[in-house]
């Protein structure tokens, strides 16, 4: 599929765009053409992927800001200064901010429960109400939301209760959103990726990796490239019958 210039002339904000699957994501999307705002509570870092971006075919820059999902004031000025730089919102969001606080469900402080939700759930709920607002309120015809749910969200996975809760609650939230929002022309998408090799997934100890590399029918972990890649056909018109979907990114991991 030819896909360079695929996004030219569109706007898109990438939270966590400072690592991982967010990094590649921005990376991705600037290579077909977009102008990308790289969002992310590490601001270093956010600047460490703003300047490994290629430049869009149009010559408009790109931007990265500090923004904590979590918070409805960051996110609100997120908006405000992407619509003062760009005085128009971002037609395509991708939702990949997100943390893990693992511990088996006996053990698991109620803080660490709260706030792995707060950022991967209400997070992703606070970026696309303000997203999809701020589209609505311009008139905009059309807008693609992308989140960043996990193959864990729909089986579970030992020692994640919190990680598990937040991301089935992404995909929920996702579905509703398709629905609410389809009217406006706004399609919304889930992504469920597997095992990706990324900073998050280095915190997992080597045995269970290759425990889990021998469930997985493509023998290997993923990379943020290959998760990257399946949000820039999201964000692109050549998903535009696609609404309301969980796309598994897996090696085939858990299938079925
Ligand atoms: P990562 O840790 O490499 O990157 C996450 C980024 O999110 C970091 O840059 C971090 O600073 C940022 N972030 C954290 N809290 C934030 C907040 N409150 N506001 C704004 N930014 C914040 O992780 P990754 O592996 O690239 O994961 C990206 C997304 O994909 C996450 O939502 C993760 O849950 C999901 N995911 C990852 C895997 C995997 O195997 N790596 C699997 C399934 C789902």
């Amino acid at each position: 599929m030819a896909t360079a210039g695929r996004l030219v002339s569109r706007l898109a904000v990438v939270t966590g765009g400072g690592s991982g699957i967010g990094r590649a994501v921005c990376q991705r999307l600037a290579s077909e053409g977009a102008s990308v705002v790289v969002a992310d509570i590490n601001e270093a870092s956010a600047n460490e992927t703003l300047e490994s971006l290629p430049g869009d075919l149009r010559g408009q820059a790109h931007m990265a800001a500090a923004a904590n999902v979590a918070s409805k004031e960051s996110v609100k000025s997120l908006l405000t200064s992407i619509q003062a730089r760009y005085f128009q919102p971002p037609s395509v969001c991708v939702n990949a901010a997100g943390i893990t606080l693992d511990n088996f469900l006996l053990d698991m402080e109620e803080d660490d429960f709260d706030k792995v939700v707060q950022v991967n759930l209400k997070g992703s709920f606070l970026v696309i109400q303000a997203v999809a607002n701020a589209l609505v309120a311009c008139g905009a015809t059309k807008g693609s939301i992308i989140t960043l749910g996990s193959i864990v969200g729909k089986v579970g996975n030992i020692g994640q209760v919190n990680y598990a809760a937040s991301k089935s609650g992404v995909q929920g939230l996702t579905m509703t959103a398709a629905k609410e929002l389809s009217r406006f022309g706004i399609r919304c998408n889930c992504v469920l990726p597997g095992f990706i090799s990324t900073p998050m997934t280095d915190a997992v100890p080597e045995k269970v990796i290759s425990k889990m590399k021998a469930l997985i029918p493509l023998r290997r972990m993923g990379e943020a490239t290959e998760v990257a890649d399946v949000c820039a056909f999201l964000a692109s018109d050549d998903s535009r019958y696609v609404t309301g979907a969980s796309l598994e990114v897996t090696g085939g991991l858990f299938m079925g």
